[in-house]
């Protein structure tokens, strides 16, 4: 069993016939506008002293200010966990 292509079968496509950067401009856009929460720094589970996930999550991808919206497969990046640490 490759596991790679099976996730990839069961990932949903995002990217339709506007192309990449469309998808990855909407997002930044929308997020902004409305002020989506969504990165390891905003997560309950993040550990504030070292930045890295009590859960264990490999978190390297949802550190940076800006991070990527798609993977180099075009599959959309984000946790599952996240959970907001708002009040
Ligand atoms: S649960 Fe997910 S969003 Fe939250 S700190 Fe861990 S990796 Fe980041």
């Amino acid at each position: 069993m490759n596991l790679p292509k099976l996730r990839q079968r069961y990932q949903p496509r995002v990217v339709g016939p506007e192309g990449r950067d469309h998808v990855i401009d909407t997002f930044r856009a929308e997020a902004k506008q409305w002020r989506l929460q969504w990165r390891c720094d905003d997560c309950a589970y993040q550990s504030p002293s070292n930045r890295t996930c009590s859960l264990k999550w490999p978190n390297q991808m949802l550190l940076p200010d800006d991070p990527d919206v798609l993977d180099a497969a075009d599959v959309p990046i984000f946790c599952k966990a996240f959970e907001s640490s708002s009040d």
